[in-house]
């Protein structure tokens, strides 16, 4: 209420100095009018007395005075030629002589010269402040006079009343000013009120829009800037909505960093990266400590752009690319590399691998060919070799074969096309081979398959390789003596089966427990190779039972025996006809 305050302060000062211009001004108006009328009223009375004294020469100049002061009310005082009082209305007979000569009383003077007299002087005889009219007669001069405090006193009661009125009019002109200021600045206080509000950030708030003029307009175009701000912002909200849901979505991780090194902003993949769960901000030096991640912060906070560089934080491998921001700060670019580097070096390994393993029997193959070459050998040895050179073409058939069923099954060329298989019927279709090949007999082979999961849900030939797999590592690690198993389980939570294979052979140590399902892996490379083992065939397994959502487990016991088995999700109770057409069917190599 500054404002009002200060324009009702402005007007009543006006006013006030109004009303005091007024009152000082008509008051002296008042009085030269009055003056100048009682001047009038006297010269006329002075001109009637002097005619009326002139028509009576012989009558008595007291008497005269004495009766016309009465009638008029006014002093009158009658001067002979010479200038001796011989009339007057205030004073008695025996007072006159004793009266000064009048001659040289201004209006006197002025009346004998010019014919009428005017003056307003101290009266010695009467001792105040008077008003004197003289007008010259034929006899001397007649002068009516007044006392100038009875017109002072109709002076001042007439500007007592115009100060009542000044004041009555000023107390009214106040209260209109008052509403008046109120009524001006009541619109303009809600504009900056409004106006706080939005700077405030508070862009709900919009003036009523009451007010007209200036003012209105002042309110409509505040109005409009409201909306328009508000609508930018809701453009930059979103925009930035946009943004950050883009940068959270990013595989990469992504952390902008102030030029005070404090970390302001960081995706979940940065999160993840760094392990950095912190809440933002906190400040860079609680990131890992990393030489080359602090080096190219450093740098970008100073400007230097840097990357892509590798590193390892966290046992991840992270590409590192730093830029600098144009206040000063750095944002940072994680790319994980993690996977890309593992598959190069698991591609290199494999490569190493199937080199190693196809060398050892092209080199006795090789050898021996070269021996068959001379002529003069026995027909024995040469028969031994030639025997020699088909089981080593066989052994590489083998790994080739098993190379090629896996980078079928991993290439995602191949689909299952599952059905419910009787696990029982199956096994013991494998025994028979595997009779077959282990001629010994020494080992018990048997089902005990649970009669809640007589089947499982997959696909019959991957399965019968799955289990051949099994049935042929079980028996081959399973000296004399011992049993291979063949069981299924129902899956506890999972709805589905388990089918897997029981020895009570040699064991698998614990470290080797964990990695005997990757390609080549061989606890024993020499006795695998001599059994006829290529080092695939767990790496098979997992792969076929991967691809039908499912997965493998190993537990075993040095010296005591091993199971692998293997998890089949559950089928729907009935393959629609589409199903059972789409996949194409797996083609499985011989044992
Ligand atoms: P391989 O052809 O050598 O058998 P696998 O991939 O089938 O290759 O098996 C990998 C390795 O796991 C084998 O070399 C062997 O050392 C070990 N292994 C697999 N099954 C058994 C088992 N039932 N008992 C003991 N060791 C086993």
């Amino acid at each position: 209420m500054r404002l009002a305050r200060r324009l009702f302060a402005g007007f009543a000062l006006v006013i006030t100095v109004l009303a005091i211009l007024v009152v000082a001004i008509s008051g002296q108006r008042l009085a030269r009018e009055l003056t100048a009328r009682e001047t009038d009223q006297l010269t006329r009375e002075a001109q009637l007395l002097a005619t009326e004294w002139a028509q009576q020469p012989n009558a008595d100049a007291e008497a005269l005075a004495h009766t016309a002061g009465g009638a008029l009310g006014h002093r009158v005082t009658l001067i002979a030629s010479d200038g001796r009082v011989i009339g007057d209305s205030e004073f008695a007979d025996d007072a006159l002589p004793h009266l000064e000569n009048h001659a040289t009383r201004p209006e006197v003077a002025a009346a004998r010269a010019a014919g009428t007299g005017v003056a307003t002087r101290a009266s010695p005889s009467r001792g105040d402040t008077e008003l004197y009219v003289a007008v010259r007669s034929a006899l001397g001069v007649a002068r009516v006079s007044v006392s100038t405090a009875q017109l002072g006193d109709i002076v001042s009661s007439a500007r007592n009343d115009v100060l009542l009125s000044a004041l009555i009019a000023l107390a009214a002109a106040l209260a209109l000013t008052f509403a008046f200021s109120r009524a001006v600045t009541q619109p303009i206080v809600e504009l900056r009120d409004v106006a706080r509000s939005l700077a405030a950030g508070d862009l709900a708030r919009r003036p009523s829009l009451s007010a007209t003029g200036e003012v209105g307009d002042l309110g409509t175009a505040m109005h409009r800037m409201a909306e328009q701000l508000a609508a930018r912002l809701r453009e930059l909200q979103a925009e930035q909505d946009l943004l950050a849901a883009a940068i959270e979505s990013l595989h990469e991780g992504l952390l902008a960093v102030d030029a005070h090194r404090n970390v302001m902003r960081l995706n979940d993949s940065a999160r993840r990266l760094l392990r950095a769960d912190r809440p933002v901000p906190f400040s860079a030096d609680l990131l890992p400590r990393d030489a080359l991640l602090r080096e190219a912060l450093a740098a970008a906070l100073a400007g230097q752009p840097s990357g892509p560089s590798e590193t390892v934080i966290q046992e991840r491998t992270l590409s590192i690319t730093a830029r600098p921001l144009g206040d000063g700060g750095a944002v940072l670019a994680l790319l994980d590399l993690t996977a890309t580097r593992r598959l190069e070096a698991v591609r290199r390994d494999f490569v190493a691998n199937v080199s190693h393993e196809l060398k050892t029997p092209l080199t006795v193959i090789g050898g021996f060919a070269e021996t068959l070459v001379t002529d003069d050998l026995p027909a024995a040895q040469r028969t031994q070799f030639v025997e020699a050179i088909r089981v080593n073409a066989e052994r590489m058939r083998r790994i080739v074969d098993d190379l090629l069923d896996l980078s079928r099954i991993e290439s995602g060329g191949w689909r299952p096309n599952p059905s419910a298989v009787d696990v029982a019927a199956m096994a013991d279709d494998i025994f028979s081979a595997a009779r077959r090949a282990r001629a010994d007999n020494a080992v018990t082979l048997e089902t005990a398959v649970d009669p809640r999961a007589p089947t499982v849900y997959a696909d019959p030939t991957a399965l019968r390789q799955v289990l051949t797999n099994l049935i042929d590592n079980a028996v081959r690690y399973t000296p004399a003596g011992g049993t291979v198993s063949v069981f299924t389980a129902l899956g506890s939570g999972d709805a589905g089966a388990w089918v897997g294979v029981r020895d009570s052979g040699i064991g698998i140590a614990p470290e080797h427990l964990s990695r005997i399902f990757e390609r080549f892996y061989r606890v024993d490379p020499g006795r695998s190779r001599d059994a006829g083992g290529t080092g695939l065939g767990l790496a098979i397994v997992r792969h076929l039972v991967e691809a039908h959502a499912g997965r493998v487990e190993a537990d075993s016991a040095p010296g005591r025996g091993t199971t692998v088995r293997a998890f089949f999700p559950a089928g729907p109770a009935m393959p629609s006809e589409a199903e059972m057409h789409d996949s194409r069917p797996y083609a499985v190599t011989g044992p």
